[in-house]
């Protein structure tokens, strides 16, 4: 019922010639993926990846979106403009982004009205800190993610909204969560949504795993039943391994 979903994040990484090249790499080897296939790339890569893109299943989405639709946010780029650029995606609340830049539950809400307002399909990424899973406090964390994160959208909203579960102590450190913990984990998000929203919300919205999802783990945490795909980032950014991990049920 729900459409697997492998993305890519790309982080600050890739010029527009490295974007072209890549994508030109990576395109035959996924003709015949069954997900939905999405590369998330830097503002500055959007233009030179669609182009690249022309043609084949593989769908561009942003790193961000600013949360008003225009005005003195020096830095921001709006979902219009995003629009613009025929974007599919757009990552929201990526740890990274909290960790660094401030963000918060509030502007993540935020950012994913303006996306969803654009008709922007907004991955809403969502995980504990390796202290606050220490303390025990993963499931806590997560609700309160969820809900204020999330707060107001109803049921058609979640047709185009994705949740990334991202354990923070997992992304680019080589720590994978183990999928039977990472599928427990999932399934609890499930049930927040199922309380918070609406069972029917819990059954139909795609929730992937990301933290280093790579060629070694993608197919044992993909087997898994609440995985419905992955948000990958160092594998993204080389051909051959993304392309083996959209492959995972080859
Ligand atoms: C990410 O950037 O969302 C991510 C999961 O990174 P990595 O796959 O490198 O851990």
């Amino acid at each position: 019922m729900r459409k697997p979903i492998i993305a890519g994040n790309w982080k600050m990484n890739k010029t527009m010639a490295e974007t072209k090249e890549m994508i030109t790499a990576l395109a035959p080897k996924i003709v015949n993926a069954d997900c939905d296939v999405v590369l998330c790339v830097p503002y500055t890569d959007l233009q030179a990846a669609k182009k690249a893109a022309k043609g084949t299943n593989i769908k561009i989405g942003a790193e961000n979106v600013g949360w008003a639709e225009k005005g003195a946010f020096t830095g921001e780029v709006s979902a219009e403009m995003l629009n613009e650029l025929k974007v599919t995606y757009v990552i929201i609340g990526h740890s990274e982004r909290r960790q660094y830049f401030g963000e918060t539950d509030a502007t993540v809400n935020m950012r994913v009205q303006a996306a969803l307002n654009a008709k922007l399909k907004p991955i809403v990424c969502v995980g504990e800190t390796e202290t606050e899973r220490e303390n025990g406090e993963t499931e806590k964390v997560l609700e309160k993610q969820i809900c204020e994160g999330l707060k107001g959208f109803k049921s058609k909203d979640f047709d185009k909204i994705v949740i990334a579960y991202e354990p923070v102590w997992a992304i680019g450190t080589g720590k994978t969560a183990t999928a039977t913990d990472a599928n427990n984990t999932i399934g609890y998000i499930r049930h927040i949504l199922a309380k918070k929203f609406h069972k029917s919300i819990a059954e139909k919205t795609r929730i992937e795993y990301g933290g280093s999802m790579n060629v070694k783990n993608c197919k044992e945490l993909m087997a898994q039943e609440e995985i419905d795909g992955g948000l990958i980032g160092g594998a993204s950014l080389k051909p051959d391994d993304f392309a083996f991990i959209v492959n995972y049920n080859k």
